[in-house]
This record gives structure tokens, C-alpha cells and sequence, in this order.
């Protein structure tokens, strides 16, 4: 598929205001400031489909954006930012994890933790939600390019260790937007879940 010709639809301020559940869709889910945005705008070689975040947190809503009439990728809220009150934080895990567990055209998701801290509380939450509904994932260890390839290598096969434990389709590659690294990657997976 050319992801190039990714266009924003919509956003929505919760689940119940998604689009129709039809076609195919898949999620890009992370912590805040996990590169969530380079990620989609560097698959899509687009400077700005995705906004960047100058204040992690803040932009609370799904958006989504269609590659071709039915086929979407979907930009979830930002989890895990610190400054969001306790009981908003509850309300939007139990958003994303309706989402993961009821939307009938979700059909893969990505799961990008910078590769420096990967694993995290909501991270594990987000694949175990996953895996529970048989839906696959991608985890993509972003901002590989901050690490020399020793230690590169050092975290994928541990955090490819750590997958095995999750007892799901969950793959783990090493992820740049900055140096181009596992774009590759990310579109055959992508190319896959959309031709399922
Ligand atoms: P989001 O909050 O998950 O959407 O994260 P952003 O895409 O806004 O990125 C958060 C910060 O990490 C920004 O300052 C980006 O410039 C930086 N960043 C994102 N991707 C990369 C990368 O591949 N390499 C490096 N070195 N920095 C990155």
C-alpha cells in the first residue's frame, strides 16, 4: 500500500464516536512523547499528518486518518503523561481498552515505547489487551537512533525476550523516524493486517 496518500477524516473525543465499525482499521498506541507522531509522519513521509507534541497530554482525542476508502490507521491518545488527573487517566485506559476489545475492524496494533524504557505498566496493559482478543501487535522500540547498536541490539532481544511471555503474535523491531530505521518494517506489517 502507499501510505504517502494518508489523509486526516476525523477525530473523536471518545469510542462511541468513531466512524461506523466497518473496513479496516489498525491503532498506533504509546506513551506520551514515545514518538508516536514522528512514527506516523515518517511512514507516511508527511512533515505534519500527525502533530508532533510540544505539550504531551494535551491533545486527548482519536484521530483518524484513511489511506484508502475503508482502510484507516488510527492515532490514539497518548497514555501514561503525569500531569493528567488520576481519574481522567482511569477513564482513558478503560476507553483504550473498550477499543481494543470491541472494535470489530481493528485488526493489528502498534505499540511504540522509546527503546531506552520500554515495557511500561500501560505499555504491558495495552498488549495484553491485544493479545486477550487475539489481535496482533507490533512493538516499536522508537528513538533507536539514541542508542549505539550494541546496546541496541542489547534491548530488542531483551524486550523480544519479554515478548514471549505475553503468549500472542507480538513482534519487536528497533524504530527511527529520525534515521529511517524499521520504516520498512512497520509497512510490510501495515501491508499485511490491510490485506487480511
Ligand atoms: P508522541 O508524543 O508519541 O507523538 O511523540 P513525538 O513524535 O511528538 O516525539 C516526542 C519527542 O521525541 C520529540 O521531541 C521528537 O522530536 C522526539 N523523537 C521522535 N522520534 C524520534 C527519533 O526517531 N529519534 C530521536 N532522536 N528523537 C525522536
Amino acid at each position: 500500500y502507499n501510505y504517502q496518500v494518508t489523509h486526516f477524516v476525523t477525530s473523536a473525543p471518545d469510542i462511541r464516536h468513531l466512524p461506523a465499525d466497518e473496513g479496516i482499521e489498525v491503532a498506533f498506541a504509546g506513551r506520551s512523547n514515545a514518538g508516536k507522531s514522528s512514527a506516523l509522519n515518517t511512514l507516511t513521509n508527511q512533515k505534519s499528518l500527525a502533530r508532533t507534541s510540544k505539550t504531551p497530554g494535551r491533545t486527548q482525542l482519536i484521530n483518524l486518518f484513511e489511506l484508502q476508502p475503508g482502510l484507516r490507521l488510527v492515532d490514539l491518545p497518548g497514555y501514561g503523561y503525569a500531569e493528567v488527573p488520576e481519574e481522567l487517566k482511569r477513564k482513558w485506559q478503560k476507553a483504550l481498552g473498550e477499543y481494543l476489545q470491541k472494535r470489530n475492524c481493528l485488526k493489528g496494533l502498534v505499540v511504540l515505547m522509546d527503546i531506552r524504557h520500554p515495557l511500561k505498566d500501560l505499555d504491558q496493559q495495552m498488549i495484553q489487551w491485544a493479545v486477550a482478543v487475539d489481535l496482533p501487535v507490533l512493538v516499536l522500540l522508537t528513538k533507536a537512533d539514541k542508542l549505539a547498536s550494541g546496546a541496541r541490539k542489547a534491548q530488542l532481544n531483551m524486550v523480544r525476550e519479554a515478548a514471549l511471555a505475553f503468549m500472542g503474535d507480538v513482534q519487536v523491531e528497533a524504530f527511527s523516524s529520525l534515521k529511517k530505521i524499521g520504516v520498512d518494517k512497520l509497512s510490510q506489517k501495515l501491508d499485511t493486517w490491510f490485506s487480511e
